[in-house]
């Protein structure tokens, strides 16, 4: 958990220069992906992927620096330390996602994984992407974003339908615990492929109260989810939506408030 708690000192507001210090030290750096016209970071894993897993590398900083962090024992969350009067939030939107791909990454666990530049300011990397460069989601069956608060979420609906019952019940019995499907999504970037990809969804990764000062991580629930998804088996999710039959009114790069995301 240690670089996990390290990436979280990263205030980053999208286009900042620390937004682009996080993504040289953990991305470029020690993977070398492959940058999009947006700057959108993309890595493959195994041939063929099928699966886009999704996260993003802003944050709802309105400040770029670095930031103190403490772990409650109490309740073994992370939260902003006492006094940092520059921060004005916690940033495991998405930090958490970040981490847990690179873990992934690290376990060679098969997949595109996409990192998203500027999701907090309306999915403007993941709208860019389905624009301008849908080649990389062709033969894509499922875009699964780590970008969720709560730790039982699988999420069917961002402001209409992305994924079916079908799908998020066999994606919520390979997580297990407390998962199921829910409908109550609001946007992510994986909304934005929903007229171009079959399921896409997004899970609770164990933040609370997200873009506030209060936001906090429950790291013991990060913890157990990074060891479910180092040995994810995709083997048996089940692909039932037809992204081509979504309502022809249903705007798949429309976002209400950037500061109501997830
Ligand atoms: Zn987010």
């Amino acid at each position: 958990m240690e670089k996990y708690l390290e990436m979280l000192t990263f205030m980053r507001p999208a286009g900042g220069v620390w937004e682009d210090a996080f993504v040289e030290k953990y991305l470029r750096e020690p993977h070398r992906p492959i940058e999009d016209g947006y700057g959108n970071q993309i890595i493959d894993v195994g041939s063929k992927p099928n699966i886009v897993w999704s996260s993003h590398t802003d944050t709802v900083h309105y400040k770029g620096g670095l930031q103190n962090v403490i772990v409650t024992k109490k309740d073994g969350h992370a939260r902003v330390a006492p006094g940092q009067k520059l921060s004005n939030c916690l940033g495991a939107d998405c930090t958490t996602g970040v981490w847990l791909m690179l873990e992934m990454i690290e376990a060679g666990i098969a997949g595109r994984y996409i990192f998203h530049r500027a999701e907090e300011r309306g999915m403007l990397g993941s709208t860019w992407l389905a624009k301008n460069a849908p080649e990389w989601l062709k033969g894509i069956d499922a875009a699964i974003a780590f970008d969720r608060m709560g730790t039982t979420d699988v999420i069917t609906n961002q402001c209409g339908n992305t994924a079916s019952n079908e799908f998020a019940t066999s994606l919520s019995s390979i997580l297990g615990g407390a998962y199921k499907p829910s409908p109550n999504g609001v946007y992510t970037d994986t909304k934005a492929y929903a007229k171009i990809v079959s399921e896409c969804t997004n899970i609770s990764v164990g933040y609370y109260r997200q873009h506030s000062s209060q936001e906090s991580q429950d790291l013991n629930h990060l913890k157990w989810l990074r060891d479910r998804m180092v040995q994810f088996d995709a083997s048996t999710l089940v692909f039932k939506r037809d992204p081509a039959a979504a309502p022809a009114d249903y705007d798949p790069y429309d976002f209400m408030d950037w500061d109501q995301s997830q």
